[in-house]
């Protein structure tokens, strides 16, 4: 059951959701958009192709990290529209220290995520299902016009995780991009390869959080995640030159190694390495 002071948190939210944003203009209608990446598997049943864990869901389940659901076997997106939590910061907060010193960044959440950290600390919206957490529909259109109309040069994807509104996150920065505003996204990059490039094509900066660096760690903290996909996604983010910052969000006692293991990492000519 949901505590007090997490629905104090959420209503907040909510607050700063409808400071920024502009009312839903009369036509735009709320509605299940269709989630990309995904397969039938057998009659009715799903797979979905998004991130490594590779769902499969039945009619009427949702996957791994809820906010992608089976309706008579076709995968919708529930997050698409549904911002929990939008708020103007200094970009240098998500983190990014040397991206563009002093901007703004308008920063946009929806619910849901792909992992299970026990560390979290946006867990109110990372681990609450769509429905759960108070939103109102807000197509990327007024996403777009909201940043122009405060003098935001950036719009971070960030507070839960990114891959889980992928859909949402591609129609905003895609419309981002002709207006000439830059995006950011800041990730635990747990995600398949084809839709991160798909992604990387409208991403100019990439924050991915490297939450420890042994597989039993991810297991444990992740709700048995792997480690080697957000390696993956490093070296492919690194790659496409779309400055691959490893963020060391891990709780250092958690992991139970030397620090040293997250503090050298480093990218070499597209290969981790410690
Ligand atoms: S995005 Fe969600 S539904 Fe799709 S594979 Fe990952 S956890 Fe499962």
């Amino acid at each position: 059951m949901r505590t007090k002071p997490a629905l104090i948190f959420v209503a907040a939210l909510c607050a700063v959701t409808f400071a920024v944003a502009p009312a839903a203009p009369a036509g735009k209608q709320d509605g299940p958009h269709v989630a990309s990446y995904w397969e039938k598997f057998k009659d009715t049943v799903i797979q979905c192709k998004l991130c490594p864990r590779k769902c499969v869901i039945r009619d009427g389940a949702r996957g791994f990290c809820t906010a992608r659901e089976n309706r008579g076997g076709t995968l919708y997106a529930l997050g698409y529209g549904k911002p929990v939590a939008l708020h103007i910061d200094p970009i240098e907060k998500k983190p990014f220290f040397h991206v563009a010193p002093g901007e703004k960044a308008f920063s946009i959440a929806a619910a849901g995520c792909n992992m299970r950290c026990l560390f979290c600390q946006n867990w109110q919206i990372s681990q609450a299902k769509p429905d759960e957490v108070k939103s109102r529909f807000t197509p990327p259109e007024e996403i777009v016009e909201a940043a122009v109309k405060n003098d935001c040069k950036y719009i971070a994807y960030t507070y839960t995780e990114p891959t889980v509104f992928y859909e949402y996150m591609l129609d905003i920065a895609k419309l981002a991009r002709q207006k000439g505003i830059k995006n950011t996204m800041h990730s635990c990059g747990y995600i398949n390869e084809a839709p991160l490039k798909e992604l990387l094509k409208y991403m100019d900066a990439v924050n991915i959080d490297l939450k420890g660096f042994n597989e039993a760690f991810y297991r444990k903290m992740g709700a048995f995640a792997e480690l080697q996909p957000v390696l993956d996604t490093i070296k492919t983010v690194k790659k496409r030159r779309r400055l691959a910052r490893d963020n060391e969000l891990s709780h250092p006692r958690a992991e139970r190694q030397p620090r040293r293991d997250t503090e050298n990492v480093r990218m070499d000519k597209g290969k981790c390495r410690r």
